[in-house]
């Protein structure tokens, strides 16, 4: 096993990727599963997730929220109605809360700085913030309000294949990774990720990727299949960077599970979830999958069933139709079906 962590070069990576052979497989899960364990333990850490606002200004290619995309009805949710969440959250024994929304600037600054102060004078929660590039004097009002931690995945380290799927704002002068740099001087804890499969992306990009997770020493890493929303560009298959066919990663969910597993042999300590997509396209026992091959973390959704339905980033997301209540109880009983437990507290990076 050390052999096989000790030797994660760029080369060895892709090849990992590009392994099919399922009994060849296995030595990658256990060693990520022992991994996860000596340096993250046995706890699953819970985060509930508040979509906030599904309005977005940008034109990312693979997203449904994207502002391209007429056919969505659009809402922003109140603080009132956030807060319920967050009390919600907390007595479901979730140490954090994780707002996420579209790049909407209609969520102003002071506004978010206040809901934060709101949040952390009441409950006992870390707070999350996932609201896109934000300038950075606004990820600096939020840390002063009391943000824990922002998730901004990088999407693919690529910058051609990115240039082609997320477009940059007119006049923006920083990019993701100048924000993720940004965000650790603040004294966030930072995540990152990317999507797998999308068109356009090789096994090498895709090691790539995973080799940036390290170097960035992230503390949370989300991954997930890449799955075609026919509202977008991408997904009704326009403009697609073309790549030679053996080369292209499959959106698949055994990619996923590698990529999950590379990411914890790479970066031991981080929070690693089994993420909502990959529960997807596996609705029966991805997140256990997930979870057995070096993630640690779920984030159950609370956001009210009615919002819900329209935060349809892509279709067919698991869990759509399921209250935060089935949800929680659901998720507590896979957790102690594959022998780990939940944990207590804001399960922060160990460090
Ligand atoms: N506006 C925020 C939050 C976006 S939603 C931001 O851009 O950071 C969170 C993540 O969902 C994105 O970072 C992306 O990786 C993922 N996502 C978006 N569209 C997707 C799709 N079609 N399939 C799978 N994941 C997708």
């Amino acid at each position: 096993m050390h052999n096989l962590i000790d030797n994660l070069t760029l080369d060895a990576v892709e090849q990992w990727l590009r392994q099919d052979d399922r009994d060849a497989l296995e030595p990658l899960w256990a060693a990520a599963d022992a991994v996860r364990r000596e340096h993250v333990g046995d706890a699953v850490h819970l985060r509930g997730l508040i979509e906030i606002s599904n309005y977005c200004v940008r034109q990312c290619a693979y997203c449904g929220l994207a502002v391209t995309n007429p056919y969505l009805e659009r809402y922003r949710m109140s603080d009132e109605e956030v807060l319920d969440c967050a009390r919600q959250a907390h007595r479901f024994g979730y140490g954090t809360v994780v707002i996420q929304g579209g790049e909407d600037y209609g969520l102003e600054t002071d506004r978010i700085a206040g809901l934060i102060r709101k949040i952390k004078s009441e409950l006992p929660l870390a707070v999350t913030l996932s609201l896109g590039e934000r300038e950075p004097k606004e990820l600096a009002a939020w840390r002063t309000a009391g943000a824990d931690r922002y998730l901004l995945r990088f999407e693919t380290s690529d910058p051609e294949l990115y240039a082609r799927i997320h477009p940059p704002r007119p006049r923006q002068t920083y990019d993701r990774f100048d924000l993720l740099r940004r965000l650790r001087e603040l004294g966030y804890e930072v995540g990152s990720g990317v999507m797998i499969g999308i068109p356009g992306q090789t096994y090498r990009t895709l090691a790539r990727d995973i080799l940036k997770f390290e170097v960035f020493d992230l503390d949370m890493i989300g991954v997930g299949p890449y799955i075609p929303n026919p509202l977008t560009p991408l997904g009704r298959g326009e403009d697609v960077f073309a790549v030679d066919p053996d080369d292209q990663v499959p959106n698949e969910e055994q990619m996923t599970y590698k990529v999950i597993a590379l990411t914890r042999l790479v970066c031991p300590q981080a929070n690693i979830p089994s993420t909502t997509a990959l529960a997807t396209i596996n609705r029966d026992a991805g997140r256990e999958l997930g979870l057995s091959r070096g993630a640690n973390v779920v984030m159950p959704n609370v956001t009210p069933v009615k919002y819900r339905t329209r935060y349809e980033i892509y279709p067919g997301k698991a869990c759509l139709n399921e209250t935060a209540q089935a949800c929680q109880g659901c998720l507590r009983g896979r957790i102690h079906a594959i022998g780990r437990f939940v944990g207590q507290g804001p399960g922060g990076r160990l460090r």
